[in-house]
């Protein structure tokens, strides 16, 4: 079973509730879902929206999670939803292609409109944003179709599992380095391809130290072997480097489309990427909207991005409170102003 492709309770998309929710969460992987999880259990109605694709996806297990590692993602995410669902949460199959404020409540609390990929629309008290992030590859030929398995980004997701195997650390710019020096610590046959890429006389220092090769001769294609797994890198100059796996930084773009309406500041990332801008418990700047996981936070790994998502949810649950409160007392103070 793949990511995105419905099957069985994958394929299980609830009703749309009528009326406005408290919260409407735009993304259910890990982030989203565990925003979802608080606000459920706090007997909020919140309904997240997913379209189905995490970036995790082509992962075949999630490591580094406490009591998780060696999970399928596909199965965390099942869980995820099963249990948001436990608590009255519904999880829609669909894509947001618009969020934007509405007009408040006659009682002056924010409102949103969410529409739907199929048309439809839902108006929120509140926003969660958890969309994470589309990795970008340099356009190597042949090096997209072994991502997430031979192409590795994370020495902490996939590291363990390419000990010790001939690795070449594929470089997109400054930001390649420093993760160069954490696969050496995975395996002693590492070559740094810096394929077109400035690389400082101390960090060349630094490799030689620690034995990592250097190549400057640009890469310009992923040479396979006859079972379709990764054989080496072919150069400019034609010679190939035998290599079976690639680590590279991809540029990482925040999964922003549709979500202009919002009107969310977008921050640089030194060297990575953009990402939505964020304060403490994924408050933005925007007041109403609350952002978590990967689409603001790149090196967020699964755990940081649920544990992200569970402070915005919690922070929502709050502002909520405090809002329903306020309300109530406008509401005292109208039947008796004494
Ligand atoms: C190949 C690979 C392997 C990885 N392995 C690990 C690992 O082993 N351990 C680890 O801890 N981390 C790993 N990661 C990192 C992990 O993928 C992220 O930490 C995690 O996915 C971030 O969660 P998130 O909820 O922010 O975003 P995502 O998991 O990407 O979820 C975002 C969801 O939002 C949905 N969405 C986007 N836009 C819309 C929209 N407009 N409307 C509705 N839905 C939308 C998407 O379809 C998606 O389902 C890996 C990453 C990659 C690329």
């Amino acid at each position: 079973m793949t990511q995105g492709t419905p099957v069985g309770e994958e394929s299980a998309s609830d009703a749309l509730p009528e009326g406005t929710v408290d919260a409407v969460v735009i993304g259910g992987g890990a982030a989203g879902l565990n925003g979802a999880l608080m606000l459920a259990r706090s007997r909020r109605s919140v309904v997240v929206i997913d379209s189905g694709s995490p970036r995790n996806a082509p992962a075949e297990a999630v490591h580094g999670l406490l009591a998780l590692d060696g999970t399928p993602p596909s199965e965390i995410l099942r869980r995820g939803r099963e249990q948001v669902r436990q608590y009255g949460g519904r999880v829609v199959h669909d894509e947001v292609v618009s969020a934007e404020p509405a007009a408040p409540s006659a009682d002056g609390d924010l409102r949103f409109s969410v529409t739907l990929a199929d048309g439809r629309s839902i108006t929120a008290r509140r926003i969660l944003v958890a969309t994470g992030l589309r990795d970008v590859l340099p356009e190597v030929p042949g090096l997209a179709e072994h991502w997430g398995h031979s192409v590795v980004h994370c020495p902490y997701c996939h590291g363990w599992e390419v000990r010790d195997e001939p690795i070449g650390v594929l470089a997109t710019g400054p930001a390649s380095i420093g993760p160069a020096f954490l696969f050496r610590q995975l395996t002693e046959d590492l070559i740094y391809f810096t394929h077109g890429t400035d690389l400082d006389e101390d960090s060349r220092a630094r490799f030689a130290a620690r034995s990592i090769r250097v190549i400057d001769t640009p890469v310009t294609e992923i040479v396979n072997d006859q079972d379709g797994a990764i054989a080496g890198v072919r150069l400019a100059d034609g010679q190939v480097v035998d290599r079976r796996i690639l680590a590279v930084v991809p540029q990482t773009q925040a999964r922003t489309q549709g979500l202009e309406g919002l009107g969310l500041p977008l921050q640089d990332l030194p060297n990575i990427g953009r990402g939505f801008a964020s304060g403490p418990a994924g408050t933005t700047e925007v007041p109403g909207v609350w952002v978590a996981g990967n689409v603001t936070d790149p090196v967020a790994q699964v755990g940081a991005s649920a544990a992200a998502g569970a402070l915005a949810g919690i922070d929502i649950n709050k502002m909520l409170a405090t809002a329903d409160t306020d309300a109530a007392l406008r509401a005292m103070a109208e039947v008796s102003p004494s």
